[in-house]
């Protein structure tokens, strides 16, 4: 097996451990490769490993890894900030968009949206620190924003996504996640039906899946350090 192989099965027994050990043997959690930075050699190695979802974060390197690995059923999730004039080719080649923080850009994905496609899923991006010039909607602001976003038919309204603050210290890192299963909690109880939570990255994937996450987004400690 070649490094990035031996990484996933390693991260793919993390998650595995973390469920059991979090007392949620039957849940699955997806596991997100996020390849920022990678060339398209590591995806394919993470690819015929078994890997299927990868997290890009800038479109233009993402449009080059999508063209060149076009044959493979590949599902890509853009997870970086979005500049209003990238919306149009967003919504043309990614099936998950989990960085969604105002209802501007979420119109904008349903509008440009190719017809034939089915829709476009998406979480809201929370800045569940509170802290600032950080990308994510505020707590308070989620509930109006997903019901903004429930009135778009192009798209679909899967969960919520984070990315707290970092910190090396367990209770605290399960204690922001917290309340992030509390907001999804408390949208679901509110008639969402939500089943995404997608939180928990290298560093902090055992508190996150302690807390509910049902996808977490890993990178690092599989491809090795981005260029
Ligand atoms: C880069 C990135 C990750 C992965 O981070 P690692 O620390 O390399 O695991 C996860 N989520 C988002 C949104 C990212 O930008």
């Amino acid at each position: 097996m070649n490094d990035i192989a031996n990484n996933l099965s390693a991260v793919n027994a993390d998650i595995q451990h973390a469920l059991t050990a979090a007392g949620r043997d039957k849940d699955i959690v997806t596991l997100l490769a996020v390849s920022k930075g990678q060339p398209v050699t590591a995806l394919e190695k993470a690819y015929a490993a078994g890997q299927r979802a990868f997290g890009e974060n800038y479109l233009q390197e993402a449009l080059l890894k999508i063209a060149a690995l076009a044959d493979k059923n590949i599902e890509w999730h853009f997870i970086g900030p979005i500049q209003t004039n990238k919306t149009k080719k967003i919504a043309a080649h990614f099936q998950w968009v989990q960085s969604i923080e105002d209802i501007v850009i979420a119109e904008r994905l349903n509008d440009q949206r190719p017809a034939g496609l089915p829709a476009l899923n998406i979480c809201l991006q929370v800045n569940i620190s509170n802290e600032k010039n950080k990308s994510g909607v505020t707590p308070d602001a989620v509930f109006s924003l997903a019901e903004q976003c429930r009135t778009l038919p192009n798209l679909k309204l899967r969960g919520l996504m984070a990315i707290p603050a970092p910190t090396k210290i367990f209770h605290e890192q399960r204690k922001i996640f917290h309340k992030m299963q509390l907001l999804f909690k408390n949208l679901n109880q509110a008639g969402f039906q939500l089943d995404t939570l997608s939180m928990g990255m290298s560093e902090d994937l055992v508190a996150a899946i302690a807390e509910g996450a049902t996808m977490v987004r890993i990178g690092t400690k599989i491809f090795g350090l981005r260029q």
